[in-house]
């Protein structure tokens, strides 16, 4: 059930997934953003009954979003994290299925073809846009492998496509989203047994932790 209140400001109010939820049916959301919850409702048809009563109740129109520049800025991790693990194989073709729709589109190339750099060894991130409202990027994470711990300036929206990660908060898989933000200190780890994929949007950058984290943000500043 989703539950989103408007103060008198006519800010949202709510649990963050219920206020994106809101957000998309109000047309409010990034691009990104869009793609994320279009995919999510893709997969998830119990919350797109959710969408659909308050696209009704509101009267909303979707609004497509200006796409923002696509930046091809260095990956400061990549150059950090150097060490490559073993050759991994591109997805198969067939690894396209799990890209719903809305996200394919985003995306603008099928998964089979996408230049995956590596992050740390088991962890691979292909960076589609990286602008001033935030980021977005695919993640491919080997299974039972774990993502450096971080935190959030603002949100991330992490879409789950195939297999599974766990964090402090819960248990995600295809289909679920997956929301950190400044308050929470999250370790990724992928279930063993399936690589993870998902698609991750933030909002603002994030923020190392933990002994490797604070090193890199000692080298860029911040
Ligand atoms: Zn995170």
């Amino acid at each position: 059930m989703i539950s989103v209140t408007v103060d008198a400001q006519g800010q949202m109010l709510g649990n963050p997934i219920d206020m994106l939820l809101a957000g998309y049916a109000r047309g409010l959301l990034s691009m990104p953003l869009h793609a994320l919850v279009a995919s999510h409702l893709a997969i998830k048809p119990d919350s797109r009954r959710f969408v659909s009563a308050l696209e009704s109740a509101g009267g909303s129109v979707l609004e497509a979003v200006a796409p923002g520049p696509v930046a091809d800025r260095e990956r400061r991790l990549a150059a950090i994290f150097a060490a490559e693990d073993a050759p991994s194989p591109v997805p198969p073709a067939a690894a396209d299925a799990i890209v719903p729709l809305p996200l394919a589109r985003y995306l603008g190339r099928p998964l089979s073809e996408v230049p995956w750099r590596t992050l740390l060894p088991g962890v691979k991130e292909f960076k589609i846009e990286d602008n001033a409202d935030g980021e977005s990027s695919l993640y491919w994470i080997r299974a039972g492998r774990k993502i450096p711990s971080h935190t959030h300036d603002g949100s991330e929206f992490t879409l789950v496509l195939s297999g599974a990660f766990s964090d402090i908060n819960g248990h995600y898989g295809r289909g679920d989203i997956a929301v950190a933000d400044s308050d929470v200190d999250h370790r990724p780890t992928a279930d063993p047994g399936a690589d993870c994929f998902c698609f991750a949007v933030t909002d603002a950058p994030l923020r190392l932790t933990g002994p490797i984290g604070r090193i890199v943000q000692r080298l860029f500043g911040h």
